[in-house]
C-alpha cells in the first residue's frame, strides 16, 4: 500500500498481483453475478461458493500471468488483459452472451457497419470504467529494475505457488463446485480472461490446420441430369439466405402477429410450401453459412479441420452459371470460387444509406448480374444466392424502411437491455416483414419470367430477444434456446419448374412438418438444380419423395 501513497516504483510481481487482484473481481463482474443469482447459491452457501471461486480464479490468474508477464511487458499485456475483460463483461451483461471460439470468430470477422450498430453509450461507459480510468492507471506506475536472474527466479518460485494453491483451493471445494460446473456449462465461457485466451487460441489452431491443409475438391463427377434443349427451358433457380430471422417471429409459423402476410398470400395460391420445423447447423453466421453449404453435414462438419469446397463448387462443375449477391458481411469463402457481386460501396439513395443498403437493392440488380454471367452456362441453368442483411441486430429498427413498418414503437437504441421488451420485438418484426417483402418480391419477379424458376428461403440462425435474460444470438449450440436454432424455410416453384420436374405441390406440402435442417439443403439444392454426384444422398434431399414414380 505504501506504493500509492509515496509514489515508490512498485517491485514488478507485486504489481502482477495487483492486475491479477483487479482481474479477478472487477474483470469478472458477469461471472460473479451469475454465481449470486443462481438457485442453489441462496444465502451463506452464494458467500462460501462466490469466496472459493475467487481464490480459484484469483490463483489461476495468477499463474496466468507469471507465465506471460515479465517487466518488459508488463503494461502492455496488462492493458490488453483490462480491454479484453471489459469488453467481455460489458457484451456479457449487455446482451448475456458467452465468449467461446465462435464468438471469437464472430469479433474477428465483424465489419464497420456491425461495429457502428453495437456503439451505444453505455458500452463507452462501461469501456471508460473497465478499461480508461484503470488503464491510465496502470500505465502510470514507476516499475523497479531488478536483475533478471533474480526476478526469474521468484517469479517461477511463485508460478509454482500460484499453481499449488489452486489445486488445494479446487480440491477443498470439489464437491460443490463439480456439479455447478456440470448444471451451469456456460459459467466455464464467462471466467475471463481464460475464455478469450481459450476461445483465440482455439480459433488460431482450427484456422492455423485449414490454411496449412489444401481444398478438397468434391461432386467432381457433378454432371447436369438433363440438359435443357433450348434457353426457355434452363432454370433459374434463387437461394435466399435469411439473416437473424427466428421462426418463432415469422408469420407462415403460427406466429401470432401477421409478420408475412405478402407469402401468406403466395401460400395461398399453392405454390409455396413453409417447412415448419427446421434447425440451424450453428447460431452465428461464421457457423452456419459454411456449414450450410457443405456436404458434410453439422455433426462431421464441427469435427474436420480439412477445408471442402462446397455447394457452390459442385453446381458450377457441372456446368451451371452461379452467382453470389452479397448484402451483408460476406460470404465465409464459400462464394471463393463464383462470380460475387456485394453491396458494400454502392450509393444508391433510394435503397442504401452510410454504407448500408435495404436488401431490395439485390433484386433491382439481379438481372443486370445474370446478363454478366458466362451465356453458354445460363444456356444450362443458374443458380443465384442472395444473402440479406435480414434481420441483422442489435439495430433491428434500421432493418427495415419507413414504408412497411406496421409495430410501433420501436426501440431505437443498440443497448437493448434499455429497451422495453415489446419496443425490441416490435423493432424486430418489422425486419421480418420487410424479409416477406423482399422474398415476396423475388417471387413475383421469378414468375413474371418464362423458364422454370424456383426459390428457397432459409435463415441462417435464430435471435434471442430478451427471453431468459439473453438478447442476439452465438449461444454454444449446446447452450443455445430453441429461438437461436428453430429457424424457417421455405420453397416456391413456379408453374413451369412443376411441370419439368413432374413435382405435385402436395406431396411437397406433405414434407412441410417433417424435422428438416440445414442438413438438407446441400441435397435439396442439387437436386432442384438437377446436378448429379455421387454426393448426393437422397435420404435427405426434401424433394426426394416427390419424384415422379415414387
Ligand atoms: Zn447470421
Amino acid at each position: 500500500m505504501t506504493s500509492f501513497l509515496r509514489n515508490q516504483p512498485w517491485h514488478p510481481t507485486t504489481l502482477l498481483w495487483v492486475l491479477a487482484l483487479w482481474l479477478s473481481t472487477a474483470g469478472n463482474l458477469p461471472l460473479w453475478l451469475a454465481v449470486w443469482q443462481l438457485p442453489e447459491t441462496q444465502g451463506l452457501k452464494a458467500l462460501t461458493t462466490l469466496g472459493s471461486l475467487m481464490l480459484i480464479l484469483l490463483s489461476m490468474v495468477c499463474g496466468l500471468l507469471l507465465l506471460l508477464v515479465w517487466p518488459k511487458w508488463l503494461k502492455t499485456v496488462g492493458l490488453v488483459f483490462m480491454a479484453m475483460a471489459a469488453a467481455s463483461s460489458y457484451f456479457m451483461l449487455a446482451y448475456r452472451v458467452v465468449i467461446d471460439p465462435s464468438m471469437i470468430a464472430n469479433v474477428v470477422q465483424t465489419d464497420v457497419r456491425e461495429v457502428r450498430d453495437l456503439l451505444s453509450w453505455s458500452m463507452l461507459g462501461a469501456l471508460f470504467l473497465g478499461l480508461v480510468l484503470p488503464g491510465m492507471w496502470w500505465w502510470r506506475q514507476p516499475v523497479q529494475q531488478l536483475p533478471v536472474k533474480a526476478l526469474l527466479l521468484r517469479q517461477l518460485g511463485l508460478l509454482v505457488l500460484a499453481w499449488a494453491l489452486v489445486f488445494v483451493f479446487v480440491w477443498a471445494s470439489f464437491q460443490d463446485l463439480a456439479s455447478l460446473m456440470r448444471n451451469h456449462t456456460q459459467l466455464r465461457y464467462m471466467a475471463n480472461p481464460f475464455n478469450s485466451v481459450y476461445a483465440v487460441t482455439r480459433l488460431f489452431v482450427r484456422q492455423a490446420s485449414k490454411v496449412v491443409k489444401p481444398l478438397w475438391p468434391i461432386g467432381e463427377d457433378a454432371k447436369l441430369l438433363a440438359m435443357p434443349a433450348s434457353a426457355l427451358e434452363a432454370p433459374l433457380i434463387v437461394l435466399v439466405v435469411g439473416e437473424t430471422v427466428r421462426a418463432a417471429n415469422f408469420g407462415l409459423s403460427g406466429y401470432a402477429r401477421q409478420t408475412t402476410p405478402a407469402l401468406q398470400k403466395l401460400k395461398a395460391q399453392g405454390d409455396l410450401v413453409y417447412f415448419s420445423n427446421v434447425s440451424s447447423c450453428g447460431t452465428s453466421t461464421q457457423t452456419s453459412l459454411p456449414c450450410m453449404f457443405s456436404h458434410l453435414g453439422k455433426t462431421a462438419f464441427e469435427n474436420t479441420d480439412q477445408p471442402y469446397e462446397g455447394l457452390l463448387d459442385v453446381l458450377q462443375r457441372a456446368g451451371l452459371a452461379v452467382l453470389w449477391m452479397d448484402n451483408q458481411s460476406g460470404c465465409k469463402g464459400i462464394c471463393n470460387r463464383v462470380a460475387k457481386w456485394e453491396t458494400q460501396a454502392l450509393k444508391v439513395p433510394e435503397l442504401c444509406q452510410d454504407g448500408e443498403c435495404l436488401d431490395e437493392i439485390m433484386l433491382q440488380e439481379l438481372p443486370k448480374r445474370l446478363a454478366l454471367l458466362d451465356p453458354l452456362k445460363r444456356a444450362k441453368g443458374t443458380v443465384v444466392v442472395m444473402h440479406q442483411m435480414g434481420s441483422h441486430g442489435p439495430a433491428y429498427y434500421k432493418r427495415s424502411p419507413q414504408a412497411i413498418k406496421q409495430f410501433m414503437p420501436e426501440c431505437q437504441s443498440s443497448a437493448l437491455q434499455n429497451c422495453p421488451a415489446e419496443q425490441i420485438v416490435n423493432a424486430y418484426d418489422n425486419s421480418v416483414l420487410y424479409a416477406d417483402h423482399f422474398v415476396a418480391q423475388t417471387v413475383q419477379w421469378l414468375e413474371a419470367q418464362t423458364r422454370p424458376t424456383a426459390l428457397m428461403y432459409v435463415s441462417d440462425h435464430g435471435e434471442s430477444l430478451g427471453e431468459k435474460g439473453l438478447y442476439l444470438h452465438g449461444m454454444p449450440y449446446r447452450l443455445a434456446p430453441r429461438e437461436q436454432t428453430h429457424v424457417p424455410m421455405l420453397a416456391w416453384l413456379s408453374k413451369p419448374m412443376q411441370q419439368q420436374r413432374g413435382w405435385r405441390m402436395a406431396c411437397v406440402q406433405g414434407q412441410a412438418e417433417k424435422p428438416w435442417s440445414h442438413d438438407n439443403l446441400f441435397h435439396t439444392m442439387l437436386d432442384l438444380s438437377q446436378v448429379s454426384t455421387a454426393l448426393a444422398k437422397p435420404a435427405l434431399n426434401i424433394f426426394a419423395a416427390c419424384a415422379p414414380g415414387r
